[in-house]
């Protein structure tokens, strides 16, 4: 699996650093989240695919 974020779409509202930590950093200077890792590890995938379903605007697009 793959993530990434659309950075016109979101809000910066930190919502999937909450859930994901391991793969969504929250950029403090920009006000918005980062994807740290190229290819999500296995066991992050299902936190992964509930952060996507929790960002309101759509901004996290995951490639299965
Ligand atoms: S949950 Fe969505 S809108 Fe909020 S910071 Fe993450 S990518 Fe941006």
């Amino acid at each position: 699996m793959k993530v990434k974020i659309d950075y016109d779409l979101c809000m910066g509202d930190r919502n999937c650093n909450k859930v994901c930590p391991d793969v969504f950093q929250y950029d403090e200077d920009q006000l918005l989240s980062t994807v740290l890792v190229d290819v999500v590890p296995a066991h992050l995938e299902d936190a992964v695919r509930k952060a996507a379903r929790e960002c309101a605007p759509g901004a996290i697009i995951v490639e299965e």
